[in-house]
């Protein structure tokens, strides 16, 4: 691991004296800046003075600094900053390190949470693998496949080459960016912060919002994939349809076929499957649904074309993807029916839809190591922070709607909230107060998502659909509604985790098959007895279900892989799989956790769930856990095997 404190020459101030520099130190949060300001001089004194005023973000009370305290911070960030020699010019020790991430955020930071936050925040850069000298090189003509430019995709292109693997990758699409180059419906955002829904180890610090438009997350993969020099190695426009295991010579033959549909196939050493789980859509299986006279489109698959203004639109469905449509077309449509199936829990977050302020631009891309604090401040208070919400307490009844009393206060919470925005309109707030227990199904950032409903020229439709007809739709009532568009966010096929492509393993075994529409499983949620260098992003079980963290997961799951090749190289062998005994472990532990954990309460029903009710999706552990568990492969989980020939 290379540590990256920015100071070198401590002849030179960090930053000259300036007016910008002034008016970024009395912007920013002083928490965020404390953190930077302990990094840089390694002040314990004016730490350990505003630790007791600083308290977790989710705690009773308030974050409450005096004022002298503060403006002394500033004072001394400004010197320190401005004053050759005044800062130290090495990272603070880990012992150090622990304390001012604890502080900063008012609560205890355990040990186990420092590599990951180094890592995932970018104090340390780990050493790029190719510049090791105990480390075997791949040998020349050693090649790995892999399936997907999204942002799981790139990442794992440029972790590969770092670690000097030759690589082609398939997209079906004609650039990079996966869900973020498709999804171009109105009002497309993530609801994970931008400094933290972004590469460890390429930080962008000129992020306009908190949270990205769907757009800028485009640009900023765009940008990636200029940077680490990715589309070469990109066949874009092309799908693999078919990937076989050969016994004999150890490698994979995988059918390309691009979009004159000329297939090749290619051989490979290993295969990556990185295609994301958010682009399998189609539209919902409703009657009729094909004899609608006007334009229907899915969230994923956007007609930018058609012309909303002034028209009546069905909105059909409520996740996250509605939640985002619904406020952006209803102000210029004539009216908005919106057709829920089920509640959901929505939460508010008071920077959803905020710009960040350029004086806080300026100090991420000028104060040595405040974008660092910043993020870290967003991973602890956006991740594994939450994980305590989603484990069941074996005291509480199970027939209450909550799971322990942690989560009860939150969905006290949620409830206030909801009274605050509708209890002015008492048949609203009930028809859209959930039942079950926040967390158990994905939550709804309010992103003017309650504004939305309450306006007069959209209605909350609430009777099950019965069909569509020609010029609208049917409710089981009888109730016709006359719509000219129908929006259909009705989600993704996420269990069929294969999509489409046909994956055959040893002696003819079909992965396929062995998953059925919705039952996959794997070791690690990354590899599967019988599929020999078969490797998995965004597998079974791997998903950051109680907070957000796709990204990490991406990144931790590619670094294993990686190892996993290394271990290959390192020992000669041609081929890697998990063993059986490691994979049932394994999936014993899931199903085991998954007992204790809020998707199992009696009334969760999501798609982290498949039609049995198992939970195939979420990892039931928390996101540290994850990360350390894919620092490297436990050998002896695994068969190392020779080619026959
Ligand atoms: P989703 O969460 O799966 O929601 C689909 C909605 O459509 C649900 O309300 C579902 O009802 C309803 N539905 C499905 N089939 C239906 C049918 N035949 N008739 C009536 N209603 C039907 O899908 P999504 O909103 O597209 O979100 C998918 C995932 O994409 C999110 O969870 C998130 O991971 C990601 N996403 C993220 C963001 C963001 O970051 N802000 C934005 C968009 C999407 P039930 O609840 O009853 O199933």
């Amino acid at each position: 691991m290379l540590q990256t404190m920015t100071q070198t020459n401590r002849s030179e101030p960090l930053l000259p004296d300036s007016e910008v520099l002034r008016r970024a130190l009395a912007s920013v949060d002083p928490s965020d800046l404390l953190m930077t300001y302990a990094y840089l001089t390694h002040d314990r004194d004016l730490l350990e003075r505003m630790a007791p005023h600083i308290r977790p973000l989710f705690g009773l009370e308030p974050t409450a600094i005096p004022d002298e305290l503060v403006e002394e911070l500033r004072s001394k960030a400004f010197i320190a900053l401005t004053t050759a020699g005044a800062t130290r010019g090495e990272m603070p020790s880990r012992e150090l390190m622990q304390r001012i991430m604890s502080v900063g955020m008012g609560e205890q930071v355990d040990d186990e949470f420092v590599d990951l936050l180094f890592e995932q925040c970018g104090f340390v850069v780990p050493q790029a693998r190719k510049s090791r000298v105990d480390r075997t090189m791949p040998p020349q003509g050693f090649k790995v496949l892999l399936v997907g430019a999204g942002l799981t995709g790139l990442a794992a292109g440029i972790k590969l080459k770092e670690a000097g693997y030759d690589y082609i990758c398939v997209e079906k699409n004609a650039d990079v960016a996966g869900t973020w180059l498709e999804n171009v419906y109105p009002g497309v955002a993530v609801d994970t912060p931008s400094h933290f829904y972004s590469y460890s180890f390429h930080q962008k610090a000129d992020w306009n919002h908190y949270f990205p438009r769907g757009e800028q997350v485009r640009q900023y993969l765009n940008g990636v994939a200029d940077h680490y020099d990715l589309r070469r190695n990109i066949r874009f426009e092309s799908v693999v349809t078919t990937m076989a295991f050969d016994e004999a010579s150890g490698l994979w033959n995988v059918t390309i076929r691009d979009k004159n549909g000329h297939a090749e196939v290619v051989q490979a050493n290993a295969v990556m499957v990185a295609h994301g789980r958010l682009n399998r859509w189609s539209l919902p299986d409703i009657p009729g649904i094909e004899r609608f006279t006007g334009p229907v489109m899915h969230s994923a698959g956007w007609d930018r074309s058609v012309d909303l203004e002034g028209k009546r639109i069905a909105v059909i469905g409520t996740g996250a993807s509605g939640a985002q449509i619904v406020p952006n077309v209803a102000p210029d449509a004539g009216k908005v029916t919106v057709f829920m199936r089920s509640r959901y829990w929505v939460m508010p977050n008071p920077k959803i839809s905020g710009t960040v302020p350029e004086e806080t631009k300026w100090a991420l891309a000028n104060i040595p190591g405040f974008q660092q604090w910043f993020r870290f401040g967003i991973y602890w208070n956006a991740s594994d922070g939450y994980y305590q919400h989603v484990l069941r307490d074996p005291a509480w009844p199970d027939d209450a709607p909550s799971v322990s009393e942690v989560n009860e206060q939150l969905r006290q919470y949620g409830l206030s909230y909801m009274q605050q925005k509708l209890g002015h309109r008492p048949e609203l707030l009930e028809k859209l107060t959930p039942d079950f227990p926040i967390f158990s199904k994905r939550m709804v950032l309010d992103a003017g998502w309650y504004d939305a409903l309450l306006r007069d020229n959209v209605e909350v439709e609430n009777d099950p659909i019965a069909e569509i007809l020609p010029n609208g739709i049917r409710t089981r009532s009888g109730a016709v509604h006359e719509v000219d568009v129908i929006a259909c966010a009705t989600g993704f096929n996420i269990a069929r985790m294969l999509g489409d492509v046909q994956v055959t393993g040893r002696d003819g075994r079909s992965l396929n098959e062995e998953w059925g529409d919705d039952d996959p499983r794997a070791y690690l949620g990354t590899t599967v007895p019988g599929y020999p260098n078969l490797f998995l992003v965004g597998g079974p079980n791997t998903g950051p279900n109680h907070g957000a963290g796709a990204n990490l997961v991406a990144e931790a799951v590619i670094n294993y892989i990686v190892e996993c090749l290394d271990l290959m190289v390192a020992r000669d062998a041609a081929t890697m799989e998990p063993t059986e005994q490691a994979y049932r472990d394994w999936n014993d532990k899931i199903d085991d956790q998954l007992t204790r954990m809020i998707w199992s309460h009696p009334k969760a029903n999501s798609y982290y769930n498949n039609s049995a009710g198992r939970v195939f999706l979420s990892n039931p552990f928390r996101l540290v856990d994850l990360w350390n568990w894919t620092r490297k492969p436990v050998e002896e989980h695994f068969l190392l095997g020779r080619a026959q020939n």
